[in-house]
């Protein structure tokens, strides 16, 4: 099929066109079965926790991630960190995991550093108080340093409950896997979600997977409680059969997936006895997030052409 075809540039192109954003926000959540229900929670944290709880009676574990990104002045930072804040609350009140993902750029880096980590500690901070932890997503490349700095920054003033992201598909990652495992920091490996240029990026997926492969090995033997997230049964495969031959039980690490995407995968590996992490995400900001789950799979836009038909 020709959506197949696609790159993801494409995607991150069209997800930068606000006539989309308008048509997507109109009808992409509006009911119990609209499209972007597929792939996000709701637009509420009410609406997160009702699918983090159902997913939590399955016997998987959770990590709430309000969605938001590139926020452009320090206000919108600071609204977003006061919205974090209250989320950490409602959670906290509602019983079900302390776990939340969050966006850099979110809390202001793209308008200074020092803003941005002013808001990361603050969310650092109350999640503390809670037993809280707060896993900081990777974004593009551009971003790679800065988030790293900005994840050592903190760390060397105390922070333990933050961990951070690692892409296989950017050629610096083993670097950057050995900086932080020296720390003790905990990483969630994933494949990549951005566009990338060839200059920095592997473009063949046989490259990134197998990168993966390496980043996931040095992770299980030499890192903190790592996260390998991906909904590919041969690197899901590659990570159980190298902890059985190392010997390293299932406790020491665990696997994650997103909301919606492979469910059949999710719980089989719950019942094989593996700690396992759903990504839950929600919130209004939910149209870069949707494109990127478009991207990586576009045979997904023929369910969403299908879906917009139904409900027209
Ligand atoms: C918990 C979690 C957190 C993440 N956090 C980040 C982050 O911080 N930064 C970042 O850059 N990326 C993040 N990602 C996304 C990641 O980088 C990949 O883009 C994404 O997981 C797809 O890669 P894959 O490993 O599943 O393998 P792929 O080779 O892309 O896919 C393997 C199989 O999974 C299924 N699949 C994958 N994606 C989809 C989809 N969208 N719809 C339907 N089926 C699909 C298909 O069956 C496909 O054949 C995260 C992913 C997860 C699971």
């Amino acid at each position: 099929m020709i959506l197949e075809a696609l790159p993801k540039a494409a995607f991150s192109l069209l997800a930068s066109s606000n006539t989309l954003k308008r048509l997507a926000s109109r009808y992409g959540m509006r009911r119990r079965g609209s499209f972007a229900r597929r792939f996000i929670a709701g637009e509420s944290v009410a609406e997160a926790i009702e699918a983090a709880r159902q997913i939590e009676q399955q016997g998987l574990m959770v990590t709430l991630d309000l969605l938001g990104e590139s926020v452009a002045s320090s206000d919108e930072a600071a609204v977003a960190t006061r919205e974090y804040l209250d989320s950490v609350a409602v959670i906290e009140r509602a019983g079900i995991g302390r776990n939340i993902s969050l966006k850099l750029t979110q809390l202001g880096l793209d308008v200074d550093r020092a803003t941005c980590i002013d808001n990361l500690r603050r969310v650092l901070d109350t999640s503390a108080k809670s037993g809280f932890f707060v896993r900081v997503d990777m974004e593009g490349s551009a971003y790679t340093d800065l988030t790293i700095e900005v994840l050592e920054t903190v760390w060397n003033i105390g922070y333990r409950n933050v961990g951070t992201v690692i892409q296989s598909c950017l050629k610096r990652s083993a670097g950057d896997i050995d900086r932080l495992n020296a720390l003790g920091v905990r990483v969630r490996l994933v494949k990549g979600a951005y566009s990338e240029p060839r200059e920095v990026a592997y473009q063949q997926k046989a490259d990134v997977d197998a990168a993966f492969v390496e980043l996931m090995r040095v992770l299980l033997r030499a890192g903190t409680y790592p996260a390998i997230a991906t909904h590919d049964p041969a690197m899901i495969e590659a990570t159980s059969s190298f902890a059985m031959q190392q010997q390293i039980s299932k406790d020491k690490y665990e696997f994650q997936m997103l909301y919606g995407i492979r469910r059949d995968l999710q719980a089989e590996l719950s019942r094989a006895g593996h700690p396992f992490r759903v990504y839950v995400p929600f919130g209004k900001e939910w149209f870069p997030y949707f494109m990127r789950r478009l991207g990586e799979r576009p045979a997904n836009v023929g369910f969403v052409v299908r879906s917009i038909l139904r409900e027209k």
